[in-house]
């Protein structure tokens, strides 16, 4: 599943080939998505020039002259750049055609993701109206997880995992910073003291920024006519290795079902 790392890799990958140009066609092979894509999107978007592309959370924003497509890739979507006359593969859904013979193309086989137009700021979109700050944002640190943390009994991974807490910390990163961090995955968000949510806030931020980093190597796979972008393969430390030694203390990892997503954690190591 596309995670923050891969979204703002896609960002990067593809705002340099679309960004100041005008579309001059829409292309809708399939319009549903996890909510349609809107009908008159073609009427709407042909003419318009790009002018920036932003993420927040794990939401893209094509931002136009006038108003903003909100790009969610769901569980499986992904863009590419290719020539418009590429032939379109099974699940190349949506094309958006700029001029200079560049196509975007929107590839998403379980259809979970989403492409839907504003006029409005995107910020105030119920999508992303009470999204909590970006994980890599100053504004984001341990004092914040701690204050929202007070007097609730949630587990701590699905409490960093709520986008209303902090935006965009998927299944694979919440796991690897509380591995990181120290701290059991199912421990009760509220009685987790400061000095551990500064060290968890301090490791979220880093597994983020290690993974969009290590992305940047991948970046040419946006330009790839004939396959996905090959999401980078990860630097794991305890997603997905249930059963295999703890790579500091050798116990077993561990694997249980918390808010019905795959948690492994060291039954040593995580207090
Ligand atoms: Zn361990």
């Amino acid at each position: 599943m596309p995670e923050l790392p891969e979204v703002e890799t896609t960002r990067r990958g593809i705002a340099p080939h679309i960004a100041g140009w005008r579309i001059v066609d829409v292309r809708v092979r399939e319009a549903r998505l996890r909510w349609p894509v809107p009908a008159d999107l073609g009427e709407t978007l042909t003419g318009r020039r790009l002018t920036d592309v932003r993420r927040r959370g794990k939401y893209l924003l094509l931002d136009f002259d006038e108003g903003t497509l909100i790009a969610h890739l769901g569980m499986s979507g992904s863009l590419r750049i290719c020539k418009p006359g590429f032939p379109p593969r099974k699940h190349d859904h949506v094309d958006l055609v700029f001029e200079g013979d560049i196509c975007l193309r929107y590839h998403d086989p379980r259809r979970f993701g989403c492409l839907l137009w504003t006029a409005e700021p995107p910020e105030r979109h119920p999508l992303l109206a009470a999204l909590g700050p970006e994980p890599l944002d100053k504004a984001f640190d341990g004092a914040h997880l701690h204050r929202l943390a007070a007097g609730r009994n949630t587990a701590v991974k699905s409490f960093i995992m709520d986008s209303r807490v902090v935006a965009g910390v998927g299944n694979i990163y919440a796991n690897e910073a509380l591995f990181r961090a120290g701290i059991h995955p199912a421990r009760p968000a509220g009685k987790i003291s400061l000095a551990r949510y500064r060290n968890l806030g301090e490791h979220i931020a880093e597994v983020l920024a290690a993974s969009i980093e290590q992305g940047g190597t991948t970046l040419r796979d946006f330009v790839n006519e004939s396959g996905a972008p090959g999401y980078f393969k990860q630097v794991l430390r305890v997603y997905d290795r249930a059963g295999q030694p703890c790579r500091v203390c050798g116990e077993p990892i561990r694997c249980m079902r918390l808010g019905q997503r795959a948690t492994y954690y060291c039954p040593r190591c995580q207090r």
